[in-house]
């Protein structure tokens, strides 16, 4: 049996003699992506497992009433942290909501560097490049004839 290039990671490998149409390597991230995207290909062609796939956390749920309350009561600090997560989430989801429905354009590999300057950037430890999210958004000029 010849040797094949994985899918996801590109690297060489021996299919299993027990899988002669493997396609992509036994390594975990190459197999977990292959069931995602698996998951996510039968959920789009096929009603009765995306139907299966819905009701299974709703049967869940019924089952264990109350278990995220718990969970979030014994876990202030998880549940303060996934908070702060959905708003960004939101306030991304929002964004590019936004940005779909005008002419921005999604500037996804910008290069921009951002600087801090003043009294303030002398307290920052060791000098370390921030990682950070920039939105730019520039208002659109009121329409002839608004009142704004
Ligand atoms: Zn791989």
């Amino acid at each position: 049996m010849g040797e094949r290039r994985c899918r996801y990671c590109k690297e060489i490998f021996q299919p299993s003699k027990f899988q002669p149409r493997q396609a992509v390597c036994s390594g975990a991230g190459c197999q977990r992506k292959r069931r995602t995207d698996y998951h996510r290909e039968k959920i789009a062609t096929d009603p009765e497992y995306r139907e299966v796939c819905r009701d299974s956390p709703r049967k869940w749920r019924a089952a264990n009433p109350g278990y995220w309350k718990r969970y979030r009561e014994k876990r202030p600090e998880t549940a303060e942290q996934n908070r702060r997560r959905q708003k960004l989430r939101d306030r991304k989801r929002r964004l590019c909501n936004l940005a779909n429905n005008t002419s921005a354009l999604d500037l996804k590999h910008s290069a921009a560097q951002v600087w801090l300057v003043g009294s303030g950037a002398a307290h920052l430890a060791n000098n370390n490049s921030a990682p950070a999210q920039v939105w730019v958004i520039e208002a659109l000029p009121p329409r002839p004839g608004s009142s704004a």
